[in-house]
């Protein structure tokens, strides 16, 4: 384009772009405008020009939309945590249904409408796991967007006060006692991250990741988080040697109490290990599980198998409705949680795989396994190609798509597609709300040809 570098031009703000950021036009492409809203006329200074494309700044609101509001968090939008406190929670619903439709649109070709978007009650305070990462000062917060660099924060409206206190009561022992912070730069150093996770009924669980396999004054540190938070279940040390972003390390060892928490869900009882994956939004998960055992469409009888279970969740909410259920799932741990799981709520017709999806899924394929229903819950990179050919070998009637990433969701729909699956139905549910991340439901069925 031949507009340059810093240069200020008034654009109308036509949309959004996957991360929440405004979509406007000028001479024909596009340009992309963090902290705009859809619908509003903003003169926007361009940061970068490229060849299809440019990246600009709002430089002032000529015309704001009932969908602005003055962000709620001092640390707002240093803080990579959220991205969207510039618009009310109306305004960041509507982006996210049409941030899922677009993407099973343009990317998944798929004609249909996304039917819903099922809103979060308490947009605040929702998260149930934080993982703060530690840096000299001591800092202990959050990254600043795109960053390594530590923000050190007292509080974050995503965080329960449980976390805020004991952050604060963790920060205190690391300057009393002048405990070293990790420095990634040389590898050296001992506190990576406070990892802190709370159940419904307000318990917590502490873990401190460490490089390193012991804590100095440790007795002190355990005091001062049980006396910051009488409800603490235990606190646990976590090794991680290694150079590394995977945050927490694979050994872990109780230093006080116990090593796993308690959480009820979906009328169920689940045991949470430190590694274990749980969604971290406990309300809107019962939701997101409600609406995939609705679109299972289960009578009692059928074969349902769980690729990506964790520790069960989808498996044994969906056990209760099936005739036999089985869930595979990668890491030992959580394999391991889900078969307590399954005997801690007396759920009999469940069973578990410790397997790559890939391996697990053409294993049960070759075992002449024929579910009626398969549902998925891959992480972001969806589903390698090896497990949709598996999944087309044992020929489910239906297949329940639960997707963190739309834009692999609709990548993967539409390979679905080409193996004579046909997307039948899409909701989105709001599992992280003021962040750009949402979490979708498909339902796809087999054609009777
Ligand atoms: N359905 C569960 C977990 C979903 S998160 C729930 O809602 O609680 C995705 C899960 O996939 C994680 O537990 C992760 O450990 C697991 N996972 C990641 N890669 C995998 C792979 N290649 N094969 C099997 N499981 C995998």
């Amino acid at each position: 384009m031949a507009a340059k570098k810093n240069e200020q031009h008034p654009l109308r703000i036509e949309g959004y772009g996957s991360a929440g950021e405004g979509v406007a036009r000028l001479e024909g492409q596009a340009v992309f405008v963090k902290g705009a809203l859809a619908g509003e006329i903003c003169q926007v200074q361009l940061l970068k020009v490229g060849k299809s494309a440019a990246w600009g700044r709002v430089t002032q609101v000529l015309t704001p939309v009932p969908g602005r509001q003055s962000p709620d968090c001092p640390r707002y939008p240093r803080c990579g945590g959220c991205q969207l406190r510039h618009m009310t929670y109306a305004e960041e619903l509507r982006f996210k249904r049409q941030k899922v439709q677009d993407a099973l649109q343009r990317i998944g070709g798929w004609t249909g409408r996304v039917e819903k978007i099922h809103g979060a009650e308490a947009p605040d305070r929702y998260r149930n796991k934080i993982q703060f990462p530690v840096a000299d000062g001591p800092r202990v917060g959050f990254f600043r967007a795109r960053s390594h660099e530590v923000i050190d924060a007292e509080d974050c409206l995503l965080q329960p006060l449980a976390a805020t206190r004991l952050r604060e009561a963790f920060k205190l022992w690391m300057e009393r006692y002048q405990v070293p912070a990790y420095d990634e730069r040389v590898h050296g150093g001992l506190i990576r991250h406070f990892y802190v996770r709370v159940n419904q009924r307000g318990q917590s669980l502490c873990a401190v990741i460490a490089n390193g396999t012991d804590l100095p004054h440790q007795e002190e540190l355990v005091q001062a988080l049980r006396r910051a938070e009488p409800d603490l279940a235990g606190v646990v040390l976590s090794v991680n040697q290694e150079k590394t972003n995977v945050i927490l390390g694979k050994t872990h060892r109780c230093l006080w109490g116990r090593d796993y928490l308690e959480d009820t869900l979906c009328g169920l009882t689940f045991r949470l290990s430190v590694p274990s994956f749980y969604q971290v939004n406990r309300e809107q998960a019962e939701v997101l599980y409600g609406r995939a055992l609705a679109f299972a469409g289960l009578t009692g009888r059928e074969t349902v198998l769980d690729l990506y279970c964790g520790i069960g969740t989808i498996t044994l909410v969906m056990a209760r409705q099936a005739g036999r259920a089985i869930g595979a799932e990668v890491i030992p741990a959580a394999v391991e949680d889900a078969k307590a799981n399954a005997a801690r709520n007396g759920v009999t017709n469940a069973e578990f795989l410790c397997a790559d999806a890939a391996q697990a899924a053409q294993t049960l394929a070759d075992r002449g396994l024929r579910p009626d229903v398969i549902c998925v819950d891959p992480p972001r990179k969806g589903l390698a190609p090896a497990v949709i050919d598996a999944i087309v070998q044992m020929a489910p009637q239906r297949l329940v798509y639960v997707s963190c990433d739309p834009a692999t969701l609709a990548r993967d729909v539409k390979r679905m597609e080409e193996q004579g699956y046909v997307l039948q139905r899409a909701e989105a549910v709001d599992l992280f709300p003021r962040t750009a991340h949402v979490e979708t439901v498909c339902l796809l069925s087999k054609l009777k040809y």
